[in-house]
């Protein structure tokens, strides 16, 4: 982290600082692991609050205090009324010393993705560092920040959102100089009111880059690519607003896209250049994150030279259409979450692989007025593409429903288990089976037991 002074903090929170005015190195909002002089900034949740742990803070080595409430303190402290807020205040604070351009990522699906994608590009050829894992949210984006350096050339963040205004709240303190949403899907519905509020959310990021001059990246096979020409006009025609697809206009387009069972291969094409791709990863839907990833790095003024190296060195992100090959079976594991979307290219990439082809699928979770319907087309769409379709969870239940014979219901993740142990790997040796859903409906406890039987 670049390190920063409490009363530069207070300063930017318009907040109160008592006493000394010390630079702080790190920052920490866990009690239990409180650096060496690190600020220690007390965040309260629904069934937390972290000023309960001041003094805790204080003997595992903090050496000042951000909080909310008043009290007389053996440490320096700056108080705030938001203390989330003095948090991402202290990310934008190290965001502006430090000299990194940055490329932010949202969208419904495919964020983590794009993320290590272009992170892979950027290491090719320069110090860059990117959000670890899935540290997308409130909390998650501003620790991001905090891991900033001086020695940085290039950091990919990730941001995620469930309501309106998170994007725009957390881009205050990305000031991202280039921003991509990888698409605009059925996800979240329930937190944005509407397949346009998720439009009107995704875009806040957009609304944030362009307002700083930086630039804005869409999908131009998105259904709402009419919406966002007619909204960003204007950039559009500056050269700041930027797409990736499959047309000849695109800024970088991705073509002859081929998906098999062990990679994904297309064409590659921008700045009047091309490059024949192979990637580690499955889903005909990564030729599309791949094309988002090229176009956020170029337009951080990456070379073209560093795009097929970058990607082709990507791997797989624990949990996300991960195969793993066993006796007798092939496993892919797809249980960290489902939106929407995802479950369809999930289909997909499942269809693309010989043999018995079974779906485990548990509820798509904060779907709103959509959920049934939405449950209904997986259904549909699994039906002529897979052999079988095992659902667990109340709203699959409209899934079998549509799926027809291919189709089962089950009421715990028990009973699908000892389906799959006595009704599939004991009458098919060559079954590939893909695990999805929500992450509340903790599929992983199938691929755990699957990989028990292995
Ligand atoms: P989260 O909201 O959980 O952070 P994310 O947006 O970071 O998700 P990833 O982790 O990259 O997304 O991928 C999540 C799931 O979406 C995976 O199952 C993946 O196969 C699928 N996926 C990724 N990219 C796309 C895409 N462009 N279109 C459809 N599905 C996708
Ligand atoms: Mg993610």
């Amino acid at each position: 982290m670049i390190p920063f002074y409490l009363s530069e903090l207070a300063r930017k929170a318009q907040g109160t600082l008592s006493g000394e005015d010390i630079e702080v190195a790190s920052v920490t909002t866990d009690s239990r692991n409180c650096p060496p002089g690190s600020l220690f900034i007390a965040l309260k949740g629904e069934k937390f609050d972290a000023h309960d742990f001041l003094e805790k803070a204080v003997l595992s080595g903090a050496a000042a205090l951000g909080v909310s409430l008043g009290g007389n303190f053996s440490v320096p402290c700056v108080k705030c009324a938001d203390t989330l807020r003095l948090l991402g205040l202290a990310g934008l604070l190290v965001r502006e010393k430090c000299p990194a351009k940055i490329g932010a990522v949202t969208g419904s699906c495919g964020k983590t993705t794009v993320k290590e994608m272009a992170y892979s590009i950027l290491k090719q050829g320069f110090n860059a560092m990117c959000t670890n894992g899935n540290f997308n949210n409130d909390v998650g984006v501003p620790l991001t920040l905090l891991r900033l350096d001086e020695k940085l050339d290039y950091a990919i963040i990730e941001q995620g959102a469930s309501h309106k205004e998170d994007i725009k709240r957390t881009s205050e303190f990305v000031q991202a100089d280039a921003a991509v949403i990888t698409n605009v899907g059925q996800a979240h519905i329930e937190g944005f009111g509407s397949a346009y509020g998720v439009y009107k959310g995704k875009s806040e990021i957009l609304d944030s880059v362009l307002a700083r001059g930086g630039i804005g990246i869409v999908p131009s096979c998105s259904q709402w690519i009419d919406e966002w020409k007619k909204d960003y006009k204007e950039a559009f025609l500056q050269g700041k607003m930027l797409t990736f697809g499959y047309n000849d206009d695109d800024f970088v387009k991705v073509s002859e896209v081929k998906s098999s069972s062990q990679e994904v291969s297309f064409i590659l094409t921008a700045k009047g250049q091309s490059e024949q791709i192979k990637l580690n990863l499955l889903g005909k839907h990564n030729a599309q994150n791949a094309a988002a990833a090229a176009a956020l790095c170029l337009a951080l003024g990456c070379d073209f030279k560093y795009i097929k190296p970058g990607l082709e060195n990507t791997s797989s992100v624990k949990g996300r259409l991960q195969v793993k090959n066993f006796a007798g079976f092939t496993l892919i594991d797809d249980a960290y979450n489902a939106s929407f979307n995802a479950v369809l290219s999930g289909i997909d990439t499942l269809s693309s692989f010989a043999g018995f082809k079974v779906m485990v699928f548990g509820d798509m979770g904060e779907l709103g007025d959509e959920a049934v319907s939405l449950h209904e087309k997986v259904g549909l769409y699994a039906k002529n593409k897979i052999n079988l379709l095992l659902c667990l969870g109340p709203l699959s239940r409209h899934s079998v429903e549509k799926a027809g014979s291919i189709a089962r219901h089950f009421d715990s993740h028990d009973a699908l288990a000892a389906f799959l142990k006595d009704e599939v790997l004991k009458r098919h040796d060559n079954a590939v089976i893909l695990v999805k859903g929500s992450h509340a409906m903790r599929m992983d406890l199938i691929t755990d037991k699957l990989i028990a039987l292995s």
